[in-house]
């Protein structure tokens, strides 16, 4: 698998980690076997059956797919391997007759962040890294900082001082990240990290072409489980854009293997205070920064870094691209919670998305739709009782002062 730029096309060497000529984004030619030889998705399947994690993993059981690392340098902590939820309640909210989740948040670290994070410090490791840093909103901080634990590697995280989930720093903090708060957002940590040589330290945000490598398994994880059904549309939330960039990668090796015989339609989307692409997809014009301002932090990013590869793949798939408020996520966030699924507010964007879309016919009700929920929900717990002590339209009020047993006969009265 050749690393070429994703914007000139030129060739990069194996090390860099942007494009010698023109500073663009690197990316790993799209999968593509050799004649009468593409590796068998029922082969790969079964490795499910091993006792070996790298064959439990959903990321490393697609390795015939991925950049070839050393089998024994592979990081693992069996991530990938995550559920599709029938999700009725939902699905009734959205206005649609049935819809499933594919739950990333059911990772080892609660976030897909680890599907790319295995890949990105597997190929660390083999490189003899000693350091790898991330700028992060608190999810891929937790992810490095996992791995990194895991490959005896020193992790770096840049994060904003302000307006990020506790409970991603703290976990952070506990599997033994040197933590740097810096005086800025995201946008601000990614500058930084940018700039850092190649050389003395991995960088593994989503620029990193090997996250983007293990990101785009969740594709195949999520088809294997539906017997290789292709569904009419893809919802997902999008930040940075990575993850759209990796999904719709992943569904277009799956159509170039013959797998599948068609691709989902992506929708991909923003937070209306951080929601520079969805713009640029309006007007089909190139991305303009803003500043990002969203309770739904993992997406509060105004310069998401792989807008071109994540425009490039809106329209292969012939998908779109729209923005949903903070209120809308923040109802759609509790309605998911209604499913027994759960998930953090960036995760239920897909969901307020949906609404949207079935609302104005872009998506029909009877089309079949997976919403991709990137977090788990005890990822931000305070947001979570926030809501429910809120007067929201879905607030669950603890009740205090009542006799359990009236409760329980008002609860078995017929409706
Ligand atoms: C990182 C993240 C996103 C955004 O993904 P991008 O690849 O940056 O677009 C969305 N939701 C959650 C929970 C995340 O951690
Ligand atoms: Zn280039």
């Amino acid at each position: 698998m050749n690393l070429v730029c994703s914007e000139c096309g030129r060739a990069a060497a194996a090390d860099a980690m942007f494009c010698a000529s023109c500073e663009g984004l690197l990316a790993f030619e799209t999968f593509a076997a050799a004649p009468g030889a593409a590796p068998d998705r029922d082969r790969i399947a079964a490795r499910r059956n091993s006792n070996d994690m790298r064959d439990r993993s959903g990321v490393w059981r697609y390795r015939d797919l991925l950049p070839p690392i050393p089998f024994d340098s592979i990081v693992t902590l069996r991530e990938g391997d995550v559920p599709v939820y029938d999700a009725p309640r939902s699905a009734a909210y959205a206005g649609v007759q049935r819809l499933s989740c594919l739950h990333l948040g059911m990772n080892p670290t609660a976030s897909f962040k680890d599907a790319g994070m295995t890949v990105a410090i597997s190929r660390a490791a083999a490189t003899g890294a000693r350091v790898a840093i991330c700028a992060s909103t608190g999810n891929t901080s937790a992810s490095l900082s996992a791995y990194a634990a895991r490959a005896g590697i020193s992790a770096v995280v840049l994060v904003p001082s302000t307006g990020i989930s506790e409970a991603k720093v703290a976990q952070t903090l506990d599997y033994g990240a040197t933590v740097v708060a810096i005086d800025g957002d995201f946008d601000a940590a990614l500058e930084t990290v940018r700039a850092m040589d190649p050389q003395r330290v991995a960088i593994v945000n989503s620029v990193n072409p090997y996250r983007i490598e293990g990101q785009k398994t969740a594709a195949f994880v999520l088809l294997e489980q539906r017997g290789w059904r292709v569904p009419d549309w893809i919802v997902l939330p999008g930040g940075n854009l990575g993850n759209t960039s990796a999904l719709g990668k992943g569904f277009r090796e799956a159509l170039a293997l013959g797998w599948i015989d068609r691709l989902p339609r992506l929708a991909v989307v923003q937070a209306s205070g951080a929601a520079p692409f969805a713009r640029a997809f309006r007007d089909k014009a190139d991305l303009i920064p803003v500043h990002a301002e969203t309770t739904a932090t993992a997406i509060k990013i105004g310069a998401p870094a792989s807008w071109k590869k994540a425009r490039a793949e809106v329209a292969a798939s012939l998908g779109t691209v729209l923005h949903v408020d903070d209120d809308a996520i923040a109802d759609a966030r509790a309605i998911v919670g209604r499913d027994g699924i759960g998930c953090e507010p960036a995760s239920a964007a897909t969901l307020a998305g949906l609404r949207q879309l079935a609302g104005n016919g872009t998506i029909g009700a009877g089309d079949d739709i997976v919403l991709i929920l990137t977090g788990h929900v005890l990822k931000d717990g305070a947001y979570a009782a926030n809501y429910h002590e809120s007067a929201a339209p879905f607030a669950n009020h603890i009740l205090r002062g009542v006799d359990p047993a009236e409760v329980i006969d008002r609860l078995n009265a017929p409706a």
